[in-house]
């Protein structure tokens, strides 16, 4: 990798702060996936979800066989946190960004396994369970749905996940070999 290259084009893009690793540092938890059964309404609902995308271990698996991971966050301003509708309706900014930063590291020849946030809303119909995801390439699953806990990988990198007012804060992991 270029990595000069891919700084100097990431210093272009919107990200609030970068961090490169190695995947054998991230921590999985299946405590993380229970949330997501328990809270979330999503859940079941896409493949970018689980249980479609697989149980923790086989998550892990797929996230090792990258041996390298650039973690990205960007920051947006609601007008109240507590308002999770809201919130995630500032999504689509992040989600591009993500896609950008993955299409510099596909340029640089590497392979490129995404994560980012929340549930998939590329179709208006999910065909989660019955067919197979209609845009692989494009479906990007969250961070949480792989039990990965971001906030450790966070805290071991000083990135800051908690601003305080009403500002969101989002994080992608783009994997790649
Ligand atoms: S791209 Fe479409 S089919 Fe695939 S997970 Fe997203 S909504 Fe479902």
């Amino acid at each position: 990798m270029d990595r000069a290259l891919l700084e100097a084009q990431l210093a272009e893009l919107p990200i609030a702060q970068y961090e490169f690793f190695d995947t054998d540092e991230l921590e999985f938890s299946q405590r993380i996936r229970m949330v997501c059964e328990l809270e979330c309404p999503r859940y079941g609902k896409t493949w970018a979800c689980p249980p479609g995308v697989g149980s923790v271990e086989e998550c892990k698996a797929r996230c090792l066989s990258y041996p390298r991971g650039l973690l990205i966050s960007s920051l947006t301003e609601v007008s109240d946190l507590a308002d999770i509708e809201a919130c995630l309706a500032t999504r689509g900014p992040h989600e591009a960004l993500t896609h950008q930063v993955m299409d510099l590291l596909k340029a640089q020849g590497l392979e490129v396994y995404g994560l980012s946030t929340e549930s998939c809303a590329l179709c208006e119909n999910c065909s989660y369970p019955h067919g197979p995801c209609r845009h692989k390439d494009k479906m990007l699953p969250c961070v949480e749905s792989h039990g990965i806990i971001v906030t450790a990988l966070a805290e071991q990198y000083g990135v800051v996940y908690d601003y305080g007012g009403n500002i969101v804060t989002w994080f992608s992991l783009l994997l790649y070999r």
